[in-house]
């Protein structure tokens, strides 16, 4: 397809998080959280090859977000992956498959400048999840049209701080958290550690995902077409709670225009396409 930027929650969970984006000539992924077979697979649904992205940017250390028999595949296909220096070490010492090719320069490090990926610009910011060498989200930067279109990604944030606020806000697809209701968690079997820690820290609730949004969108100078609610806890929530949550939020304040979409563990989401 010419003259589009489209983005694809490939799957989203405790269990595996993988976002692809691209253009006519530009493909990455934000995370490899899953099998190389099944991203395989979602990617050539898409019309999109492995061997062909131009770049995998990880946000954190968590192993939801970075599969090793993927991290192998995509040294095996020379494709960089990129992280933000802040968590370098901490993913040399955790994954194996990194520190063993790091010498052949397959790890890229961000220093607070944008990445140039051919056709798409990418820019990590800082958010508050509680993960060794700190957790980012991502905006990615495309032309249409003779105009920048902007996609936001941030699937971990425990908080939206003024700061993530202001870099999500005027975006065209924003795929944010919604993990959990608080209800379902209270009621859940968890121990009280666990329930604390996804609280504080940890990730944002639906009642958050949604008052976020309206604050994001307080700041922007356009409505996004669509959002993807991500990282739906499969214990202590629902894909129909999630979107209930948030879609009634921004209806409420007339924002009813923006597509909520859902994403799944194991399945894609729709493509969003700006078009
Ligand atoms: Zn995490």
């Amino acid at each position: 397809m010419k003259n589009h930027l489209s983005t694809c929650v490939l799957g989203s969970s405790s269990s595996g998080n993988s976002t692809a984006i691209w253009n006519d000539t530009t493909s990455i992924l934000i995370d490899c959280g899953l099998g190389p077979v099944y991203i395989k697979e979602q990617l050539l649904e898409l019309g999109l090859r492995m061997e062909d992205l131009d770049g995998v940017f990880l946000t954190h250390i968590h192993s939801d977000h970075v599969n090793e028999a993927t991290v192998r595949n995509l040294h095996k296909h020379c494709i960089p992956m990129f992280c933000p220096s802040q968590i370098e070490p901490h993913l040399l010492k955790k994954y194996r498959s990194i520190a063993d090719v790091k010498k052949e320069k397959f790890l890229n490090v961000i220093n607070n400048s944008d990445i140039e990926l051919d056709t798409l610009s990418i820019r990590a910011f800082e958010v508050p999840h509680d993960s060794d060498g700190g957790c980012f989200g991502y905006n990615v930067f495309g032309e249409l049209a003779g105009k920048t279109k902007k996609i936001s990604v941030s699937t971990d944030m425990a908080e939206v701080t003024a700061s993530a606020l202001e870099h999500i806000a005027n975006s065209e697809v924003i795929v944010i958290e919604s993990n959990y209701d608080e209800e379902m968690l209270e009621r859940s079997g968890r121990p009280k550690w666990l329930k604390d820690r996804i609280r504080v820290g940890g990730h944002l609730s639906n009642n958050q995902c949604a008052e976020s949004m309206l604050q994001i969108l307080n700041r922007s100078q356009i409505l996004p077409q669509m959002i993807a609610l991500a990282h739906v806890s499969r214990q202590c929530n629902t894909n129909t709670l999630a979107y209930d949550c948030t879609f009634s939020a921004m209806e409420k304040h007339g924002m009813g225009e923006t597509t909520v979409c859902e994403t799944h563990p194991q399945k894609p989401s729709i493509t969003m396409t700006i078009v």
